[in-house]
């Protein structure tokens, strides 16, 4: 459409998400500091993507956005938007930003034009966001969306194993010593949770994006409402980073917030603490007990 869209990341994503086409051309903020201020600071406009508040993006682009002059404009499926934008569509109901960037498309008349390179992140972005459609995802318009994005010859298939069977021999064999020796489940409290040490990512290589998902995989207990997981910074002493998940109306955003400084959805939240592991399961055990009510 005759314009120069620069896309901008805080740091580095997952290895999954690597193969998504014009991957190289995205910027990483944490790289090319100078060069993405200078954007932040001369762009004609900035579309703030799936975040609610600045601070999300991290500490120095946050700072970055908040000094830009630049008209913002936000897009975003999170709770509580809060950044000074000209315009923004905040719809926490939505399975994800993809979705509502698909509606955009699609409202604005442009989706007949856009292409298979189009198609395939809004597709990953949905998917990945409503774990492969396992939850958030009973909205019929969600299914008419897929119907159009297939339009473009997607193949949702290979999209899936891109995501889902990309795992290195590390990360498959994290997951069965995680769930095996760390996990801890609350059969009362119909809730379980489990650490990652720096020395155990070590032992099994984690590189990011390793530990993605992992949170999941409790919830396959019968009856399980609540899964939480605590993992140490592979680099930073007393910093724990918390996932949380849970089903139907039981809020973990709610968990997130009053335990672990955090927040999210409904059924998928995330923190953080700045304390020891030991430390971190106190607190999720203190948690798990003053919710007691309401995981019954
Ligand atoms: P994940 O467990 O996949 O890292 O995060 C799940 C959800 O929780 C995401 O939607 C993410 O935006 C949100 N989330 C993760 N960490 C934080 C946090 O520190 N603060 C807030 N407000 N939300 C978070």
């Amino acid at each position: 459409m005759g314009k120069e869209p620069q896309v901008i990341v805080p740091d580095q994503y997952p290895d999954f998400l690597q193969w998504l086409p014009n991957s190289e051309k995205i910027i990483r903020y944490d790289k090319h500091k100078d060069g993405c201020d200078w954007t932040l600071q001369h762009a004609d406009l900035i579309f703030c993507l799936d975040f609610n508040t600045l601070s999300r993006t991290g500490d120095d682009m946050a700072a970055a956005l908040g000094a830009s002059p630049v008209r913002k404009v936000l897009i975003d499926h999170h709770l509580n938007p809060d950044v000074d934008a000209v315009l923004t569509i905040s719809r926490p109901q939505a399975s994800s930003t993809c979705e509502l960037v698909f509606r955009l498309s699609w409202q604005l008349g442009l989706f007949e034009q856009a292409t298979k390179h189009f198609a395939v992140p809004v597709y990953c972005g949905m998917m990945t966001d409503t774990g492969g459609f396992t939850f958030n995802s009973s909205d019929s318009d969600i299914y008419f969306i897929i119907s159009q994005l297939l339009t473009k010859r997607i193949n949702k298939d290979k999209i899936y194993r891109n995501v889902y069977h990309n795992y290195s021999e590390g990360r498959i064999r994290l997951m069965g010593y995680v769930m095996y020796e760390r996990l801890v489940y609350d059969e009362p409290h119909h809730a379980a949770y489990f650490t990652l040490s720096r020395e155990d990512l070590k032992r099994f290589h984690f590189v990011k994006g390793d530990a993605e998902g992992l949170v999941n995989i409790p919830q396959q207990i019968k009856g399980l409402k609540l899964s939480i997981s605590l993992r140490e910074d592979t680099e930073k002493d007393n910093l724990i980073w918390v996932s949380l998940r849970s089903v139907d109306d039981f809020p973990c955003n709610e968990v997130a917030a009053r335990f672990f400084n955090g927040g999210g959805h409904l059924n998928a939240s995330g923190g953080r603490l700045n304390c020891s592991l030991t430390e971190a399961v106190r607190i999720t055990q203190q948690a798990i007990q003053a919710f007691e009510e309401q995981l019954k």
